[in-house]
């Protein structure tokens, strides 16, 4: 059975060259990340019914139905076929976790990035996790490693369902903790739950170590890797489309939303046939790549792909520009040229905001459709030509030709195979993706350092609607890197200027409830501060209590006592302060 090492690989290889090597005796008190960092990736958007681990999409699940779930697996499927599934399903967990904390952490200590998988894994709400000890040198090859899990909502599960038995039961979480430090070690390191809740243990043990010091694994990894070998990273499920931009010089759609990939799925269906596609979507929904990527994957590839805007050409100029002139036709009109049909010949044409067109350019380009051949302004022979066209539009078409605008065998003609692409607010899943990409192309042609966004950054592109879609998102992205410092993440105040910023996110606080972002930022003076320094309000101590002073006066119309009230002062603290500036009692 192979061991896919891939998933380790790119998961090993840091930033920091540091030989990778540490022991848990060594581990300092609250070295980084520490529970309220990694706590910090966590945030709820309740408007937006989602939940977020830094740029990962999560589930709050009850325990009891994970319960159900979990028992009718092993009632349909037998008890190791669904111990697999959990497993593996844990697995993945694991390694995403692993992920996150090497992107987001790329410089913390060894031992302390090791030691934030218990604290993951526990904050998660799985179980609690006591670390006994561990260590791994990377240059041996050796891990080992023991832990206590603490009331795990598996065991707790199980001995609900089956009550006390012979076999351990916390399967998920022994597939996310051989994830994890598989993910982080970079060669793969097994669980193995040597004692257990359900088998009537006080609580759970585990031991880490790797298949060549375990022996014998052969039984673990057939609860790992199945026949039908599960997808345990990201970047493999979304392989295909996940490809960054720019890396063969040209831009290609990037998603992995369900939303997306419908849209991607019917353009490769389409693509080798060579049916007329209409493309619909919001302005900046990535159209024009759509229509490349169409061009791309069809036979035509070789042939040339040519983009008319039918928005920015005048009405007077779009004939001439769509099917060429000959020489004389008009006045300036000194020498024949062709238009984008017969540039476009053998290969594909792509019509932007085809609803602009007007109705008598309209007929003409349906003739062109039907007949296969042009004809230039002010020239007789018509020329065959062997286009496909792809036309988009931002408005809805049937709308259009309903109002007599646009007409309607046209609107049959290009309606073979309509594609719509959905705005990026529907499909908030690829934000994170669309954003890496954008920033690692922005920095490879700036010549920057890719540091990333801060977290609250990234929370507020998550919630921000962009009414320009991804073009909006995209812009964003290189205003940041540009009003960012080199080598520093970018922060929500080099992300927007103008723009209606996003409502309020929520993450946990350090006593554990849920409380908005703005509400935790004012908790601190540092934060203070920085949100005084962003409304561009200079922090000098005196001029702010000068102003706090009249803006209570102002808010209470004047009443000296509401004023006070406003600050939590007395009146008569409140007169002082106000003589101290020199302004009179009114009344
Ligand atoms: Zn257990």
């Amino acid at each position: 059975m192979d061991t896919p090492k891939h998933l380790f690989g790119n998961l090993a290889q840091g930033k920091d060259s540091s030989p990778l090597r540490g022991d848990s005796s060594q581990l300092q008190q609250n070295q980084s990340p520490t529970t309220e960092e990694l706590a910090e990736c966590l945030f709820f958007s309740p408007s937006d019914g989602r939940i977020w681990l830094n740029d990962q999409r999560m589930l709050l699940m009850h325990g009891s139905s994970f319960g159900s779930l979990r028992r009718e697996f092993i009632d349909s499927l037998g008890l190791e076929r669904a111990r697999g599934l959990f497993t593996r399903t844990g697995y993945q967990s694991g390694a995403r976790d692993a992920q996150l904390i090497r992107t987001r952490w790329p410089q913390a200590d060894r031992t302390a990035v090791f030691f934030a998988g218990t604290r993951l894994h526990t904050l998660e709400g799985m179980t609690k996790v006591e670390p006994l000890h561990f260590k791994f040198d990377a240059d041996t090859g050796l891990y080992e490693g023991e832990f206590l899990w603490h009331h795990s909502c598996e065991a707790d599960e199980h001995i609900a369902a089956y009550g006390v038995g012979q076999d351990s039961a916390c399967w998920t979480e022994i597939g996310y903790a051989t994830g994890f430090v598989s993910g982080m070690f970079g060669r793969l390191v097994i669980f193995r739950e040597v004692e257990c809740r359900a088998m009537g243990h006080k609580v759970c043990r585990v031991l880490g170590k790797t298949a060549e010091q375990w022996g014998d694994v052969s039984a673990d990894l057939a609860l790992l890797y199945t026949n039908a070998p599960p997808a345990p990273a990201a970047a493999q499920a979304t392989a295909p489309l996940k490809t960054n931009p720019g890396e063969a010089g040209e831009l290609i759609p990037i998603g992995a939303s369900a939303a997306f990939s419908a849209a991607r799925h019917a353009l490769l269906r389409v693509a080798p046939t060579p049916a007329t596609v209409l493309i619909g979507g919001e302005s900046g929904a990535g159209k024009e790549l759509f229509a490349r990527e169409l061009h791309r994957q069809s036979s035509r590839r070789e042939q040339p792909f040519v983009a008319l805007n039918c928005a920015a050409i005048p009405e007077n100029l779009i004939e001439a520009e769509l099917f060429g002139v000959e020489r004389g036709a008009f006045t300036g009109a000194s020498h024949s040229r062709p238009g984008r049909f017969e540039r476009a010949h053998g290969g594909t044409l792509f019509l932007d905001e085809i609803a602009c067109l007007s109705l008598p350019g309209q007929g003409k380009l349906l003739r062109a459709l039907q007949e296969r051949e042009v004809e230039r302004v002010g020239g007789g022979q018509p020329i065959r030509v062997d286009v496909r066209v792809v036309a988009a539009t931002n408005v809805d078409l049937r709308q259009e030709v309903q109002a007599g605008r646009f007409r309607e065998d046209l609107f049959y003609r290009l309606n073979v195979y309509p594609i719509s692409l959905p705005p990026l607010r529907e499909r908030r899943d690829d934000i994170p993706l669309l954003v890496d990409a954008f920033l690692s192309r922005y920095c490879r042609e700036y010549g920057r350092t890719h540091a990333g966004l801060t977290m609250r950054a990234l929370k507020a592109l998550l919630l921000y609607d962009f009414p320009g879609n991804v073009r909006e998102l995209q812009n964003l992205i290189e205003r940041g890197l540009i009003a960012s410092d080199e080598g520093r993440p970018i922060d929500i105040l080099h992300l927007f200027h103008n723009e209606p910023l996003p409502p309020q996110l929520y993450s946990l606080s350090q006593s554990g409830t849920l409380s908005s972002d703005a509400q935790n930022s004012e908790s601190g003076p540092d934060n203070l501060l920085e949100r005084l320094q962003e409304l561009h309000i200079e922090p000098d101590i005196e001029r702010l209590e000068r102003r706090l002073l009249d803006d209570a006066l102002s808010k209470a119309d004047g009443n000296l006592a509401a004023a006070a009230r406003l600050l939590g002062l007395t009146r008569a603290q409140f007169a002082y302060r106000l003589k101290k500036h020199g302004t009179s009692e009114q009344n």
